[in-house]
C-alpha cells in the first residue's frame, strides 16, 4: 500500500518528514555531479586519443556537468535548498548508470563531508573536548537539515530514517536509497567515532512503511 504515492499533478506539495515542502539541499545535487565528474574522469592510460570520441559522450565530461557543477555549488556555499523534483529526477538519471551504486556511495560520502562543512569550526573542535553525545547531535542536526534523515539512539546503537523517502521517488525499486545510507554512514564517521556499516533492513523500495538503517559492525553484511 502506497498511501502517499507521489503523482506528476502535485509535484510542490509533496511534504518530507520535517514538514517542510518539498525541497532538497543544495548539497545533493551537487554531491552526485560531483561524484559523476570525478568517476568519469578518464584515466591517463596514453589512449586519449582513442578515447576522445568516447569520453565526450560520458556524463562526466559533458559541459552541462560542468555548469551545474557551478551553479549548484554557489547555491549550496550560500546554503540554499532547490526545487524537490529537480534533485528526484538526477537521482532518477544516475540510477539508469550501469555503475549506479557506486555513484550514489561516492556521492553520500561527499555529501556527508559538504555537510559537515556547514557545522561551525568551533563545534566541530568542541566535540573533541566534549562527551560523545555532542557529536551525536551534530550528526543528528546535519543529516535532517541536508537529508531529511531521521537519527537516533537505538539501545545501544544507531538507527536512521526517512519516512517519506525521495530516493523511492526517483527509484521505485530504493536504488537511491543507497546514497543516503552512503551520506549518513559518513556523517557518523566524521561526527562520532562510528566506524561501522548501516544496513538498509527496511525500504519503502521494497514494500516497507519506512526506509530505515541501523547500525551495524564492519563485517557484517
Ligand atoms: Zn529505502
Amino acid at each position: 500500500m502506497l498511501p502517499c504515492a507521489p503523482s506528476s499533478a502535485m509535484p510542490l506539495t509533496h511534504r518530507v518528514t520535517t514538514g517542510i515542502p518539498f525541497r532538497a539541499h543544495a548539497i545533493i545535487p551537487l554531491a552526485l555531479f560531483e561524484a559523476v565528474r570525478a568517476l568519469d574522469l578518464p584515466t591517463d592510460d596514453g589512449l586519449e586519443e582513442f578515447h576522445d570520441e568516447l569520453v565526450v559522450k560520458r556524463l562526466g565530461m559533458n559541459r552541462t556537468v560542468v555548469a551545474q557543477i557551478q551553479r549548484y555549488g554557489g547555491l549550496a556555499r550560500a546554503d540554499k535548498r532547490v526545487d524537490g523534483e529537480e534533485v528526484t529526477a538526477l537521482l532518477r538519471l544516475v540510477g539508469r548508470r550501469a555503475d549506479a551504486g557506486l555513484v550514489y556511495a561516492e556521492a553520500g560520502r561527499r555529501a556527508a563531508r559538504l555537510a559537515a562543512a556547514r557545522v561551525p569550526g568551533t563545534l566541530r573542535l568542541l566535540r573533541h573536548l566534549l562527551p560523545p553525545g555532542f557529536g551525536r547531535f551534530l550528526a543528528r542536526r546535519a543529516a535532517a537539515d541536508v537529508f531529511g534523515v531521521v537519527l537516533r539512539r537505538d539501545g545501544a546503537t544507531l538507527a536512521a530514517s526517512m519516512d517519506d523517502s525521495i530516493a523511492v521517488r526517483a527509484t521505485p525499486g530504493g536504488a537511491a536509497c543507497g546514497f543516503f545510507g552512503s551520506a549518513v554512514a559518513e556523517l557518523l564517521r566524521i561526527f562520532t567515532p562510528f566506524d561501522g556499516a548501516l544496513l538498509h533492513d527496511t525500504c519503502r523500495g521494497r514494500g516497507d512503511g519506512a526506509c530505515h538503517w541501523r547500525a551495524g559492525p564492519p563485517e557484517e553484511e
